[in-house]
């Protein structure tokens, strides 16, 4: 899946086949979903759903896994954690984009992570440009 960049490096949410990158933003903070949310929409991806946990994110990307084409998945989170999530959703779709969202002092958790299969990792708090920059990465 390649996407365009603007001028400025960064990635737009705007795919080459002209569909827009569909996103599921998962973390139990209302207050990060809302920065995702907006930073996304800023640049022309789609955020198709927001999950507070694990096991809502499975549910909803059994829903619109057509549509979903990264999923943002914090790492401490009620009920699933992100850890957890992330298996159950490479055993779901073993191609499926993941990127962990977490705070600093947890190096051995993202570690796993990126081992279970995460495309890669935004610390909090978040970065405009950091999260673009990665994301940039996976799909550049
Ligand atoms: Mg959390």
């Amino acid at each position: 899946m390649k996407i365009f960049f603007n001028d400025d490096g960064l990635p737009t949410g705007l795919m080459k086949s002209g569909q827009h990158v569909g996103v599921l933003c998962v973390d139990d903070s209302k207050f990060i979903l809302k920065q995702l949310s907006q930073i996304f929409v800023s640049r022309e991806f789609a955020v198709i759903d927001t999950a507070e946990n694990g096991a809502e994110a499975l549910v909803k990307y059994k829903e619109n896994q057509d549509k979903i084409h990264l999923i943002t998945l914090d790492i401490t989170m009620p009920e699933m954690d992100g850890l957890t999530a992330l298996k159950k959703l490479k055993e779901l779709n073993p191609d499926v984009n993941v990127i962990m969202v977490t705070a600093l002092g947890t190096a051995d958790t993202v570690k796993e992570a990126i081992k279970l299969g995460a495309k890669g990792y935004i610390v909090k708090p978040l970065d405009r440009g950091k999260v673009l920059e990665r994301i940039g990465k996976i799909f550049g």
